[in-house]
């Protein structure tokens, strides 16, 4: 039994690396999902009135938007491509035979930032294809757990995985909690260019109330961005950002956690604490400050009240 299984690792493994470039992921016993129940899936019919754009960045590495409000990176080699975060299975359709038409490939990777529905359906149009899932460890939880209509990953990582596809490598680090427990970010250093999504922005606000958010490891991942050597960070969503901005966003979040609390410790309930918090002037000027700051507010007030005890 033990051999079998030894057998069928070792014949999975080389099919990998013969078929699909190389990585040091870990196998996911995908044959226990193949009869899960999923739910309806919402991108399944055709979506003309999103367009999809695939549009170099450097060299052979390129950014797919979906509406303009989606986005991740594409790499083309000369072995196949690899893409982030499909989106939804109606562009992920567009996304694939524009990758055909325009080079003459097929997709041999798709990784998934993180298991949030919106970044990540449509990955089973690829897989249908061959194409290897890759996400991290935690995603698989949530994707099989919540039923989510995309692909269940086949390889995972817990801290960190290197892709090598045509003569590219692709790194792809866990560093902590922040936006979801599954945050995966993915860098090519070739480019100086890091895959951030959810957790990075591009002077913006961060979405609504902070959903499925970890204050502390929010703040590390953006640390941890510091040391990195990068000059284009894409957010998942709209603008590309830089390094400087996702300082400005530590600072941003840091500052929000740091007035909450203080009036949290005062006394001050939700509904007034919402109307004191000062926003620098800088921030005034991000993209979704309007209707995004009270919900910032409302979700740090979450965290806060969360992690406190008091004198009990
Ligand atoms: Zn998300």
């Amino acid at each position: 039994m033990r051999r079998k299984y030894i057998l069928t690792v070792a014949l999975a493994l080389l099919i990998n690396s013969l078929a699909y470039g190389k990585d040091d992921g870990e196998l996911v016993d995908s044959k226990k999902y193949i009869h899960r129940e999923i739910l309806p899936d919402p991108g399944s019919k055709s979506c003309p009135e999103i367009p999809v754009t695939l549009t170099q960045v450097s060299g052979n590495l390129y950014r797919h938007t979906k509406g303009g409000a989606y986005s991740g990176f594409v790499l083309i080699t000369k072995d196949g491509a690899l893409v982030i975060d499909p989106a939804q299975t109606c562009t992920a359709i567009r996304l694939r035979d524009e990758i055909k038409s325009r080079f003459h490939t097929s997709v041999k990777y798709v990784v998934y930032t993180h298991a949030h529905f919106d970044h990540i359906g449509g990955g089973q149009v690829f897989q249908k294809d061959g194409a290897t899932i890759v996400a991290h460890r935690n995603a698989v939880e949530p994707i099989v757990g919540e039923k989510l209509p995309t692909a269940v990953p086949d390889r995972t990582f817990e801290k960190d995985m290197k892709i090598e596809l045509g003569d590219e490598i692709v790194e792809l680090h866990y560093v902590a909690p922040s936006h979801s427990n599954s945050l995966a970010l993915v860098y090519f250093p070739k480019y100086k260019a890091l895959q951030c999504t959810d957790v990075c922005g591009a002077d913006s606000l961060p979405f609504n109330e902070l959903p499925d958010f970890y204050y502390e490891g929010w703040i590390e991942t953006l640390k941890w961005i510091q040391t990195l050597d990068v000059e284009v960070v894409d957010t998942g969503h709209r603008s590309p950002g830089t390094k400087a901005q996702q300082r400005a966003l530590m600072e941003y979040m840091q500052d929000l956690h740091e007035q909450v609390l203080s009036l949290v410790r005062k006394g001050e309930p939700w509904d007034q604490i919402y109307r004191d918090i000062k926003f620098k002037d800088e921030y005034k000027k991000w993209s979704g400050y309007d209707n995004m700051r009270i919900l910032n507010v409302l979700g740090m007030y979450r965290w806060v009240n969360s992690h406190r005890r008091g004198v009990w």
